[in-house]
């Protein structure tokens, strides 16, 4: 199977080839598609297996043609930490760089006055760890209700850390109607219960 087969358009296959991926690997093959008809996700793969461009190159591709408004972003990653959300943003910054998306990243120890400039420019793609998320909608800077995509990315170390409090408050504060995509290297009891309240009808797609 090539990229141009999992549904895919132009653009995105120009910044594939450009980033030098010749087939895709069994996770994108098996979640590309799943993604693009809109179906929940429920991957279970470690890092290394490609799961990244898994799910950013459908996201870029759902989200492409219109745009965010002031401080309703349109899609969010929730990351355990700073260097999984910048590894994310890469990620989006190269596959999408032919389409026009905004992009935000929301970590701890940046600024807060540069993080709420960017929300108030409006942001298709917000890539955040939990706490400065809450942080800032806790200060009344970003709204939650248009978010159409949720991805929860490396779900057992959000456990590991202890963030699952904070990841449960901020799936509570989105809309019901969206599309999940979560990630986890392995499934225990406590993931899996996570899973089952996140999503709905979910593809699981394992590797
Ligand atoms: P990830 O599992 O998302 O952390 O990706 C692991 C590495 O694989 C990253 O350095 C990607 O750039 C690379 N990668 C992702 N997809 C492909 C692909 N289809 N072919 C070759 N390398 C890839």
């Amino acid at each position: 199977m090539t990229f141009a087969d999992l549904g895919l358009g132009p653009e995105i296959l120009k910044a594939v080839e450009e980033a030098g991926y010749v087939d895709p690997t069994p996770i994108q093959e098996q979640a590309i598609p799943v993604i693009l008809m809109g179906r929940d996700v429920l991957g279970v793969a470690q890092t290394g297996t490609g799961k990244t461009a898994g799910f950013t190159l459908p996201m870029i591709e759902i989200l492409a043609g219109s745009r965010a408004k002031a401080r309703m972003p349109r899609s969010l990653i929730l990351a355990p930490t700073r260097e999984l959300a910048a590894q994310v943003a890469e990620n989006f910054e190269k596959y999408g760089k032919y389409h026009r998306l905004t992009m935000a990243r929301l970590i701890g120890g940046e600024s807060f006055v540069d993080q709420e400039k960017l929300l108030d420019r409006g942001v298709d793609v917000l890539i955040a760890t939990p706490g400065r998320l809450m942080d800032l909608f806790d200060r009344g800077r970003i709204l939650l209700n248009d978010v159409k995509i949720l991805v929860i990315d490396e779900a057992d170390r959000m456990l590991d850390m202890g963030f699952i409090p904070d990841v449960e408050r901020i799936v509570s504060l989105l809309p019901k109607i969206r599309q999940t995509l979560f990630f986890s290297a392995t499934m225990a009891p406590e993931i899996r219960r996570l899973a089952d309240a996140f999503l709905m009808n979910p593809k699981e797609v394992t590797v």
